[in-house]
């Protein structure tokens, strides 16, 4: 494995590369790396040719006030990590190799980035958008992988994608979760015992929607309540929003009907974690993916 730190090394080893005629896979990641960081780059190992992965804690999509200084680093265990799974390039840039002196150029996914994540964290699908953008055109990927856990921002980046006609497609993969549910995360390392714990009653939330809607629930106020009675019940958690979207438009929805997300946002002492469940309605029956 070739680690890279510098935006020009980067982009001559990709130039190189699609001059070569091979097939770029790319997993952007912000390090503290788990098995749901992993099984992203196995799944580019499998489709392309060569695979590259960042690691860049992206300054511009955390808030004043969020865990941008405190955010797990530890790029040597990442490091090994990459290099076992036999990824080809990791390319971890320092800060100023992104964002240099007088930066001032953004992009802004607009409708899709304001309700949910974009409610509570304003700004951030903004930094997410502009730093995907940028590493897109550095490592000029034929496919970027990004997993179902981030919903929202599989939807954002699926868009400034085609809205900005770039030349990559993407690749959303499962998420994947702990033996007892608890979707893999980095700030999962915020939690002590107790929290941990707790922390499962996302999941049960979310399998608790499954079992309404499988049972034929179509009131997205009935389901969203139930989950949120059922999250409250737990001392440690604070729910930001547990809600029924249209998974495109991430709209609110009144009947759950089509392709839907249920996604939710729930502190647990100082961690604030995210999941989601996707419906699937097809010829009237519904398959989820949880
Ligand atoms: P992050 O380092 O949190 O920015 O995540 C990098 C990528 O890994 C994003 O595309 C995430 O959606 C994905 N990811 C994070 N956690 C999981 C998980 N538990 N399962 C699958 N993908 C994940």
């Amino acid at each position: 494995m070739k680690t890279l730190t510098r935006m020009a090394e980067m982009q001559a080893a990709a130039a190189g590369l699609r001059g070569a005629g091979k097939r770029v896979g790319f997993v952007p990641t912000m390090g503290a790396l788990h098995a749901g960081h992993l099984s992203l780059v196995r799944r580019a190992k499998q489709e392309t040719d060569v695979t590259v992965v960042s690691i860049f804690v992206n300054p511009a999509q955390f808030g004043p006030g969020e865990d941008y200084l405190n955010y797990p680093r530890d790029f040597e265990r990442d490091s090994g990590l990459l290099r076992r799974e036999s990824a080809d390039i990791l390319f971890a840039p320092p800060v100023e190799e992104i964002y240099a002196q007088g930066f001032e150029t953004y992009v802004t996914v607009e409708q899709l980035s304001a309700p949910l994540e974009g409610e509570f964290r304003p700004g951030h699908f903004r930094g997410v958008a502009t730093v995907v953008l940028k590493l897109f055109h550095i490592v000029q990927p034929d496919r970027a992988y990004f997993g179902r856990k981030d919903a929202q921002q599989c939807v954002v980046v699926s868009r400034l994608v085609r809205d900005l006609n770039l030349p990559v497609e993407i690749v959303v993969c499962p998420i994947v979760r702990e033996p007892d549910g608890l979707a893999m995360s980095s700030r999962n390392a915020y939690l002590n015992e107790e929290e941990r714990r707790a922390a499962t009653v996302l999941y049960k939330s979310l399998c608790r929607a499954r079992e309404l809607m499988q049972g034929g629930e179509r009131r997205a106020a009935v389901i969203a309540a139930e989950m949120r009675r059922l999250i409250e019940q737990e001392r440690q958690a604070r729910i930001d929003y547990a809600v029924v979207v249209d998974a495109e438009t991430l709209r609110p929805v009144e009947e759950v009907r089509g392709r839907v997300l249920v996604p939710l946002a729930v502190w647990i002492g100082r961690a604030r974690l995210i999941d989601n469940l996707l419906g699937e309605e097809k010829d009237g029956r519904f398959s989820f993916q949880l």
